[in-house]
């Protein structure tokens, strides 16, 4: 599933493709994917031109010039291609660009691609948090957020309302680094921890963002990332750095990896 530095990489390399772009035609093939009955969808896109391209957390956002928006989500995952070719894979989606390209849509589960007209609010990005990168949140807001907030800390920055954007893949990591076991509860940690935690979640998405990515997802040319989550992430039973042995808890309806020795 893309997090923050996929959709964040996507959504730069849009920006950089197709702006000043002309939509010339929509192609749906699962109505389950969009907000309005086909033929509506394919009217409200139709010649509309593209001005910029920018994220929320695991939302894409394409501006138009009229102001109306499209916003992609990619779900569980799945690719979002920019190229001259239809894809021979099986695909939900494509929009076609007056340069003879195409953004083909392929979601391995249901994805969204909505059309938001302007002035209209979207409920599933309305709700969302702020972006820990394109909303520059500094240290001080992000210690805000944890304010007299009780219950597990895992749960919290998972949820898309408090902070949009992390995930199940790098949480593991973002913990082991910052020295944290993934059961803690927000009101057992010192403000000194959560400031460490910010820093390493800046970090370790910078890190991710520079790589293109995780090396699972897709890049809209079809380049695989090279972000590898390699400390406890998916290690149940091999060896920490420091010798201890990797173990799996289960936290609410997600399993979490961590190192018993260097994560109290
Ligand atoms: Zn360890």
């Amino acid at each position: 599933m893309p997090e923050l530095p996929e959709i964040y990489n996507i959504s730069e390399q849009l920006n950089k493709e197709i702006v000043s772009l002309t939509i010339t035609e929509v192609v749906v093939n699962q109505e389950k994917s969009i907000n309005q009955p086909i033929d509506v969808f394919q009217a409200s896109l139709v010649e509309q031109e593209i001005i910029s391209v920018t994220s929320i957390g695991k939302w894409i956002i394409i501006n138009l010039k009229s102001r109306d928006r499209i916003l992609i989500n990619l779900g569980m995952g799945g690719d979002l291609l920019y190229n001259q070719e239809i894809p021979e894979k099986k695909h939900q989606a494509l929009i076609k660009f007056n340069n003879g390209y195409l953004l083909s849509f392929r979601f391995w589960w249901f994805g969204s691609i909505h059309f938001v007209e302007y002035g209209k609010i979207h409920d599933m990005t309305n709700k969302l948090g702020q972006d820990i990168f394109r909303d520059s949140i500094s240290k001080k807001q992000f210690l805000s957020l944890f304010v007299s907030r009780k219950g597990s800390l895992k749960s919290f920055l998972l949820s898309q309302k408090n902070i949009a954007g992390i995930g199940n893949y790098y949480i593991h990591d973002i913990f082991f680094k910052a020295k944290i076991n993934p059961l803690k509860k927000i009101n057992e940690l010192s403000t000194r921890k959560l400031g460490i935690l910010y820093d390493v979640i800046i970090n370790e998405f910078l890190d991710s963002i520079s790589k293109r990515g995780a090396h699972y997802e897709l890049d809209i040319y079809n380049n695989h990332g090279e972000f590898v989550a390699n400390n406890v992430a998916y290690k149940e039973g091999q060896l920490c750095i420091c010798g201890s042995v990797i173990k799996k808890v289960k936290t609410g309806s997600t399993s979490s990896y961590f190192c018993p020795k260097c994560q109290k």
